[in-house]
C-alpha cells in the first residue's frame, strides 16, 4: 500500500532528490521547502513519516521536531533527521530532540531506503 511521506527540506535539489527517490518506490509524497509551512502541511497531508532537515532558515529541524512534539497527532509520526553535520554530539542532540531515525548527508541511497522503511515499521507499531 502507498505510503505518505512529507518531506522538509530547503535546498531544492535535495528536495527533488528525496522525492524522486521516495516516489520511485510508490509513495505519496509531498515537499516543502519553507520549515515555516511544515505543521500546517503536515497536519492537512497527515504523512505516515516525515524526513526532515535539520539545518533550515527560520526554522530548524531541532525546532520543528519540538513544535510537532507539543501536537497531539503530530507527536506519533515518526521523523527521520537528515543533516550534513554530523559529529557525535550532534547525532545525540537530535535523537535527544525526538527523531526516530538520523541519517548524515551526503545520503546514500540504500542507506536512506532502509532508513525509510524503518520509520514505516515504527509508524505501523506505533499506530497498531
Ligand atoms: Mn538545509
Amino acid at each position: 500500500m502507498a505510503k505518505r511521506v512529507l518531506v522538509v527540506e530547503d535546498n531544492e535539489l535535495n528536495l527533488k532528490l528525496f522525492c524522486d527517490v521516495l516516489r520511485s518506490q510508490g509513495h505519496e509524497v509531498e515537499g516543502v521547502r519553507d520549515a515555516r509551512l511544515a505543521i500546517e502541511r503536515a497536519t492537512l497531508f497527515a504523512p505516515d513519516i516525515m524526513v526532515l532537515d535539520i539545518q533550515m532558515p527560520h526554522i530548524s529541524g531541532l525546532e520543528l521536531i519540538a513544535a510537532m512534539k507539543l501536537d497531539l497527532v503530530l507527536r506519533r509520526i515518526p521523523v527521520m533527521a537528515v543533516t550534513a553535520y554530523a559529529g557525535k554530539g550532534d547525532e545525540e542532540r537530535i535523537r535527544e530532540a525526538g527523531a526516530d531515525s538520523f541519517v548524515s548527508k551526503p545520503v546514500a541511497l540504500r542507506g536512506f531506503l532502509d532508513a525509510v522503511n524503518g520509520l514505516f515499521a515504527i509508524a505501523e507499531a506505533r499506530n497498531g
